[in-house]
This record gives C-alpha cells, sequence and structure tokens, in this order.
C-alpha cells in the first residue's frame, strides 16, 4: 500500500503503518490539550496507540487462522479505519473463511475478556482511579469493535462470514454477487450516518464500497476463467493460463 511503512515484523508477517494513521493520535492529542492540557493529550494518545496494538491482534488473529490452512499473510497495515492483513489467497472452502472472519473479533473478546476478570479480581474498578477508567473503556471499546466488524458489511468481517455461509448452498460468485451488494447497501448507510455523526464512517463507506467491488471483479473473474477452462477440457484443447494473457 502507497504511503506505508514497515514499523516490525512478527512471525514473517510485516507490520505496516499508513503515513494518515498518524493524524489519528494527532486529532485526539490537540483535541484533549486544549480541554485538560498536556496530561490528557498523552493519556488520549496512550489510549489510541494502545486501542491500535488491540487492532493489530485482531488481524494477527486472522493472519495465524489463515496460517492453520496453509494461506500466507505478508503483511498488515495500519489505517486511521483499522487494520487491513492482505492475505496471498482466498481461502478454497468457505468453513475457512467463516473460521479466518471470526478469529478477528474473537481477539478482542479474549482482550476485554480479560481486563473485565482482572478488574473484577481486584474487587472491580475503583471511580475516579485513571488506569481503572482507562482498562474499562478499552475493554468497552474492544466490545464495541467486535459489534462493528459484526455488521454484514462484505468485505468487513460480517460481510465475509455472510458470503462464507451463503457460499455454502449457493454457487461461489452467487454468494459473493449478493454478501457485495448488501455490503454496499450498508456504506450508503454508512456514508449517509456519517456526514450527520462522524466523518470517519465516511472513510469507511468509501472503503467497504469499493472493497465488494474489487472482491465482486476478482470473483466472476474468476468463474469466467474456470468457465474458459472447464470449456477447453471438453475440447481437448486444454491450456492453463490466466485469463487476461489470453487473446
Ligand atoms: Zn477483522
Amino acid at each position: 500500500m502507497k504511503w506505508s511503512y514497515r514499523i516490525a515484523r512478527i512471525s514473517g508477517i510485516d507490520i505496516r503503518i499508513h503515513l494518515t494513521f498518524l493524524l489519528l493520535p494527532l486529532f485526539f492529542g490537540l483535541s484533549d490539550w486544549q480541554k485538560g492540557g498536556a496530561a490528557a493529550a498523552a493519556e488520549s494518545v496512550a489510549f489510541i496507540l494502545v486501542l491500535f496494538f488491540c487492532v493489530l491482534l485482531h488481524e494477527l488473529g486472522h493472519a495465524l487462522a489463515g496460517r492453520v490452512f496453509g494461506i500466507r499473510t505478508p503483511d498488515i497495515t495500519l489505517l486511521p479505519i483499522g487494520g487491513v492483513a492482505r492475505m496471498e489467497r482466498i481461502p478454497s472452502h468457505p468453513i475457512q473463511e467463516l473460521a479466518i472472519a471470526v478469529a478477528g473479533p474473537a481477539v478482542n473478546v479474549v482482550i476485554a475478556g480479560t481486563i473485565w476478570a482482572s478488574l473484577a479480581l481486584k474487587g472491580g474498578p475503583v471511580a475516579g482511579n485513571h488506569l481503572d477508567g482507562f482498562l474499562s473503556g478499552l475493554a468497552t471499546v474492544n466490545i464495541g469493535l467486535v459489534v462493528f466488524n459484526c455488521i454484514p458489511a462484505f468485505p468487513m468481517d460480517g460481510g465475509r462470514v455472510l458470503r462464507a455461509l451463503l457460499a455454502m448452498k449457493l454457487r461461489y460468485v452467487t454468494a459473493t454477487k449478493v454478501a457485495a451488494r448488501i455490503g454496499q447497501g450498508i456504506a450508503i448507510l454508512f456514508a449517509a450516518a456519517g456526514f450527520f455523526w462522524n466523518p470517519m464512517l465516511v472513510l469507511v463507506a468509501v472503503f467497504v464500497f469499493s472493497g465488494a467491488q474489487q472482491e465482486l471483479d476478482f470473483a466472476v473473474a474468476m468463474e469466467r476463467f474456470m468457465e474458459r477452462l472447464a470449456a477447453e477440457q471438453d475440447g481437448g484443447g486444454f491450456v492453463l493460463e490466466p485469463p487476461e494473457r489470453r487473446p
């Protein structure tokens, strides 16, 4: 991805950060500085950084689930709207796509559960305690991430679960078409809501809408390729060559 830089390498996966990501701590840091001074700004920046560490763990969840099925993840990129784990190929079976999609949000459930359990063990969060407030907020935002990711806006996680479930009954390309159109419908709702409440949602909408179209185009191209391959096999002239290289 353009404008992204490698900041670490974990288990063979490049962890990259997109330059626009830096706008996020800058924006929240400056706005909280105006409201509560340097201490408030530092706490706000720390919260954003720890939250994005949770987003990174979410993406690593997808990547490690992919590895179970022999799918490599060359890199994970952190953007202001979240993380993207780029896998080298699509899962070959719907149940694999389902497991990979669920693995990300499952990580956030584990994080929130661990925080809540540790706070409960010490008798619950103490009112006015900064660290307790920080941790409670982090657990709540992690659950927020799970809920948001479960929205069936393909290619977000919930949408991938939807496509996987549809693909168990329908042809892969038909399942992708249905999931992509639902995803694009929800993206339009995100954009409309974003104009009134949160401009970040408009960015998510653009990301979802174009992502759904790319996945749909890919599924259609794959189906045409497979059809051509099948036709050539029937005609005895079997040649294994990608469709774009054929006359
Ligand atoms: Zn995810």
